[in-house]
């Protein structure tokens, strides 16, 4: 008759070792004395079993105890990090210029001037602006800009520029996308697993190949405010060739492509996942190329500018589809999202540029 042991008292003065056991009676039970000489591979689960049930001899009580806890707090680290605890304090920082930020030069009252520009270099031809910019929120990063639409649990639009310095040797990002940390608490976000088993891509607006200069500027394009459910069939098709042809521009022609990308979205648009994320009809984009030596703030004729606007169906079957059948004018872009794009220029070179479709 022996009084329970406290955490920390030995059972005895013997010292325990994991050797076989000689002393265990045979019986029903499932753990079963252990062949020293069984591979790892066998020996291992038995040992575990007898490790997280107290066993004896392979450890004393005291051993056990605190073994048990180290698994207790990693697995409560492990719960936080997975649940984002500490997303906020890691990824939040001046890096990220909210729109709610003061230092942020945003205006309500201004925000639906055509024109109106904000502090980033992906805004330079302009923000693009619609007649009701109170149901979204800017966001302006170093790696691109965007507006927020909780309406969609997406971007309403991202705007990014590149030229030849955009591109360098860092690989494509390895982790999982992660949930956008610079909006305003309380907004409807979107996660990685959203997508899972959607049947729909994870399709970047500002892509991860446009930014492989840096590891920072590549991983900012995971943020799940970049994205947009694409099938696969579009991000790997037509929207890819599209993409490389600008990245092309940008990178071998000495090229500077201002670009704003979005969805397009019916009234009671089809959802995914638990935050139920808007699944676009159409994905559009509209480009600015510029050639070297053209300052965006200095534009007073058509010449050294080109307008390329597209609008690509979000449907299966179009992988094989060229990028070109889907020009449109950007004046059709416009109509169709409300937004006036690349308001900075002067309105006569818009009304000339972006009534035309792109036939180069
Ligand atoms: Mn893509
Ligand atoms: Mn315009």
């Amino acid at each position: 008759k022996r009084r329970p042991l406290w955490i920390g008292e030995r059972s005895s003065k013997k010292r325990y070792t994991a050797g076989p056991i000689t002393t265990q009676k045979p019986g029903p039970s499932t753990v079963s004395v252990q062949d020293k000489d069984a591979p790892l591979s066998g020996r291992l689960p038995v040992y575990l079993w007898r490790h997280f049930t107290f066993g004896r001899p392979y450890m004393s009580r005291k051993k056990s105890w605190i073994l048990l806890l180290i698994a207790i707090v990693i697995a409560v680290l492990w719960f936080g990090y997975r649940s984002g605890w500490f997303d906020s304090a890691r990824t939040q920082g001046p890096a990220t210029t909210s729109a709610s930020n003061p230092a942020a030069p945003q205006n309500p009252e201004l925000a639906g001037q055509a024109g109106l520009t904000h502090e980033s270099p992906h805004l330079a031809l302009g923000t693009p602006a619609d007649a009701t910019p109170e149901d979204e929120h800017l966001l302006l990063k170093p790696q691109y800009a965007l507006s927020y639409k909780s309406a969609i649990v997406s971007p309403a639009w991202v705007a990014w520029k590149i030229d030849a310095g955009s591109y360098g040797t860092v690989p494509r990002y390895e982790g999982k996308f992660f949930p956008e940390t610079g909006l305003p608490a309380g907004l409807p976000i979107a996660t990685h697993d959203d997508y899972s088993k959607s049947g729909f891509d994870r399709g970047h607006l500002c892509r991860s190949l446009d930014r492989t200069d840096t590891v920072e500027n590549n991983r900012a394009t995971f943020s799940m405010a970049n994205i947009i459910p694409q099938t696969h069939d579009l991000n790997g098709g037509p929207w890819l060739k599209f993409e490389d042809y600008c990245a092309n521009l940008a990178r071998e022609s000495g090229k500077t492509v201002w670009v704003v990308a979005g969805g397009s979205y019916s009234t009671e648009p089809a959802r995914i996942g638990k935050n139920r994320v808007a699944v676009p009809t159409a994905s559009w984009k509209v480009v600015a190329v510029l050639d070297q030596g053209i300052k965006p703030d200095l534009i007073t004729s058509t010449s050294g500018i080109r307008l390329i606007a597209v609008e690509m169906p979000n449907t299966r079957g179009i992988i094989r589809h060229d990028w070109k059948q889907y020009r449109r004018s950007v004046d059709e872009i416009e109509s169709r999202t409300g937004y006036d794009f690349f308001g900075r220029l002067p309105s006569r070179i818009q009304k000339d540029l972006e009534a035309r479709t792109d036939s180069l």
